[in-house]
């Protein structure tokens, strides 16, 4: 008789560590003998996995269990994820929800729905979030380019806007050794980059309340796996971006050059109602620091616009002090009210028209700031991994440096690292590339430091009718 083999599907929303989170659960499911399908496969189950962070959460979520059960009527609906830990007699509420998983129960859904039955009335596991303090690996591994790998979870930080602590909870990590045996398995699938995630990633080495590692000696660890090519942090804390780490990125093999760090404001005033660690002149000196050991160092920021209390004046600070600094791009939020945060207390709320507004003004920064940074780099050679990534007959890939790239499609490139020269920036915004020949010394570092751009300028850069066997 042949076995049945019950069909799972999952959809997640929100950051980097929800996809690995979902990958790892995913890779639980088909240890047990599930077999992982598109949301529109007709699953025997649906894994849901939120996010706090995401605007209309509640929406959101109702709108994808109503898409899931339209597909699949008597499948199993379970929802996991931030939002099901802030959440969850809400959730459970929600018509077509057959459980509901916190954040410490959701790494255990398949024994604890073991069968996935479907119940009268949902099901809710979730534990006080104060009282979840396990650190539960994961990575992803959707496509072989890029793998997501979770270093740590929670945050003791309480700046005043932020719903992640409650959905999270304390800071806890991996430890040293075990990340390298896990960069030493992602290696060996054929994954080129490792993308280091986390929370709160910069506070790397808490277990139980106690250091007992440093984010230094982690990166100086990985460093030395083989196979992996490239390592990129995700987002580092400004107060926690050390020059010990700047100076170890600007010399080490495979940690590519490449930051984002958080700023939020512009504006000292602003920044203190944030409770935010720092002020701006730490966040200029980290910015400093970056570009004088490497140059052509990508440098990315997240801002949030319309906190309360931000004035038009404090909004003109902060569009001033991310216009002067040598930056590359922006991720804009658009500051929204949060249940059980301190900011929602807060007086003085900016209108939303005005937010909107200034949102525009950020974004329309952004595309200019990330211009000057692409145009700054052509003309210049750069390692670039390509990935399945295809439109219009282009290909993508990225530099080491977070430089977008499109060049012709050929299957072969995908996965591939090539040495290329940035050409020109495209009507979307790429940047198109030429292969250089490949005489062992091209798939360099991306750096272009000064030490890498001596090399450049050592080794002749071939004329275009020279250059490669192939161009892309
Ligand atoms: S550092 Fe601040 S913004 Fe980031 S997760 Fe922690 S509390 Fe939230």
């Amino acid at each position: 008789m042949q076995l049945v083999m019950k069909k799972v599907a999952f959809y997640t929303l929100g950051c980097k560590l929800n996809y690995s989170e979902t990958s790892t659960i995913s890779r639980k499911f088909e240890e047990k003998g599930y077999l992982k399908v598109d949301f529109t496969d007709q699953p025997d189950i649906f894994i849901i996995n939120t996010c706090s962070v995401t605007e209309n959460a509640d929406k959101k979520c109702r709108k994808i269990v109503r898409e899931a059960r339209s597909i699949s009527p008597n499948a199993y609906v379970a929802i996991i994820g931030c939002y099901a830990q802030l959440k969850p007699q809400e959730i459970s509420e929600i018509p077509g929800v057959d459980a509901v998983l916190g954040a410490a129960e959701k790494f255990r859904l398949v024994e604890l729905l073991d069968g996935f039955v479907r119940p009268e009335t949902a099901t809710v596991f979730a534990s006080d979030i104060n009282e979840v303090d396990t650190f539960n690996t994961s990575y992803s591994l959707h496509d072989r380019t890029r793998t997501f790998l979770k270093v740590q979870d929670g945050c003791d930080y309480t700046c005043s806007f932020c719903t992640i602590p409650l959905a999270r909870g304390s800071s806890r990590s991996d430890s040293i050794i075990n990340l390298v045996n896990h960069a030493k398995e992602i290696a060996a699938t054929g994954v080129k980059e490792i993308v280091l995630t986390g929370v709160n990633t910069g506070d790397f080495g808490l277990r139980n309340g106690v250091r007992e590692e440093r984010f230094i000696d982690l990166i100086k660890a990985l460093d030395g796996v083989e196979g992996i090519e490239r390592f990129r942090i995700s987002s580092l804390e400004p107060n926690l971006l050390t020059d010990e780490i700047i100076e170890f990125v600007g010399q080490s093999k495979r940690f590519v050059p490449h930051f984002h760090i958080p700023l939020q404001s512009g504006s000292n005033a602003i920044l203190k109602l944030m409770k935010r660690r720092y002020q701006r002149d730490l966040y200029v000196s980290r910015v400093d620091k970056i570009k004088s050991v490497m140059p052509a160092c990508c440098i990315g920021v997240d801002v949030i616009v319309g906190f309360p209390g931000e004035t038009r004046e404090h909004f003109l600070e902060t569009y001033q002090f991310l216009n002067e600094l040598d930056i590359s791009y922006l991720h804009v939020f658009t500051y929204s009210e949060r249940e059980n945060t301190l900011a929602a207390t807060l007086p003085n709320a900016v209108p939303m028209r005005e937010r909107n507004e200034r949102s525009k003004m950020l974004h329309i920064l952004s595309d200019k700031k990330r211009r000057a940074f692409y145009e700054k780099n052509l003309g210049k050679s750069f390692s670039v991994l390509f990935e399945n990534d295809v439109e219009d007959g282009l290909m993508h890939g990225f530099t080491g440096n977070y430089i977008r790239v499109a060049a012709k499609y050929d299957p072969l490139l995908i996965n591939e690292l090539k040495a290329a020269t940035l050409l020109a920036i495209n009507q979307k915004g790429h940047v198109e590339v030429e292969e250089l020949v490949d005489n062992g010394q091209l798939i360099m570092d991306n750096r272009a430091s000064l030490k890498t751009l001596a090399l450049i300028t050592s080794t002749p850069v071939p004329s275009p009718k020279e250059k490669g066997k192939r161009s892309f």
